[in-house]
């Protein structure tokens, strides 16, 4: 058995930012977060024990104290209402999805129709779409943009930050049809690209695929659906415990990936269960230590100007 490990599993660097800013944070002093920093159970659990408590709504946070808004980030009226609850705000919301509030913003305030490509239901693109104006809206499929009204008006389609390129493109050449004054900003962040263009790399050269991460994570499900594509034999566990009574010993090559909110410590921890089933199976790891591969994972913040020029393509 072989193991080949993507170098782009697990955190992608706004979510290792937000992870170390909130127990920075918390080690100074108790903490509310709105909504989960990551959708990881074990992480929340050890920043719960940190002093970390998570809440879904405003009106639960009662005590004085600052408040976390996670790397999927808010929408202007959540500060408000932190600001006047007279609440500090710790704000971890991830460079590149303040780059689509900004360009929601600047574009909906001229009086463009702006479209937002992604999951209506994903609090990422609910907090984004509340920088917009009536004008603003979120496309979730490619049936939602069949139903856009063919008109010359002035139009922006920007993406969720998670999404595939191929979801893009397609939206993009449909939207392009209803809307001849379209200009698309891809807005899908480099983790996300690299991460998706490796899986799906990696998923054609190995006989099995596992994708580790939460089921409730977006970038995680994606990658699923982009190993899919390419390999019939793809498995998705969101810990080790889930990998027993799964026939894994029999393939030679194992491929593992991971989605951005996934602790370098579960991959770790799968490749150490790997690692046990091998040992009658004369199992190899292509000359690479576990510390190696874990290494070799990238949590580089975005290249100097990435976010603020972004790609314009105008059709
Ligand atoms: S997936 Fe991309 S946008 Fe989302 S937190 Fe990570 S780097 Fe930021």
């Amino acid at each position: 058995m072989q193991l080949k490990l993507a170098k782009y599993a697990g955190f992608c660097f706004g979510v290792d930012r937000a992870v170390r800013m909130a127990e920075e944070k918390a080690k100074e002093q108790l903490l509310y977060s709105l909504g989960s920093v990551i959708h990881n159970e074990s992480v929340m659990h050890r920043l719960t024990q940190e002093g970390l408590v998570s809440l879904d709504s405003l009106d639960e946070m009662t005590e004085e104290r600052p408040v976390v808004i996670r790397s999927h980030g808010e929408g202007p009226q959540v500060y408000e209402l932190l600001k006047e609850k007279g609440l500090k705000i710790i704000d971890t919301t991830c460079p590149y999805v303040l780059k689509v509030h900004r360009l929601i913003k600047e574009h909906s305030e001229t009086g463009k129709d702006v479209f937002l490509l992604g999951d209506s239901q994903h609090p990422e693109v609910r907090g984004s779409l509340a920088w917009g104006s009536e004008n603003t809206r979120v496309l979730d499929d490619l049936d939602a943009i069949r139903s856009v009204s063919v008109s010359d008006k002035a139009t922006v389609l920007l993406a969720q930050t998670t999404l595939t390129e191929e979801f893009w493109e397609e939206a993009k050449k449909l939207l392009g049809e209803r809307r001849k004054n379209l200009e698309t900003i891809n807005t899908i962040c480099s983790a996300t690209r690299e991460r998706q263009e490796e899986a799906a790399q990696l998923a054609k050269e190995v006989d099995l695929m596992i994708v580790l991460g939460s089921r409730k994570s977006n970038n995680t499900l994606k990658l699923v659906e982009i190993c899919k594509k390419h390999n019939k034999q793809v498995l998705h566990f969101e810990n080790s415990s889930e990998m027993i009574g799964n026939d894994i010993v029999n393939y030679g090559t194992i491929g593992i990936t991971a989605g951005a909110s996934t602790p370098a410590w579960l991959i770790q921890e799968v490749i150490e269960v790997l690692n046990n089933y091998g040992k009658e199976q004369h199992f190899s790891m292509e000359n690479l230590s576990m510390k190696d591969m874990l290494d070799q994972q990238d949590f580089s913040a975005p290249k100097k100007n990435e976010i603020l020029k972004g790609n314009r393509t105008a059709m």
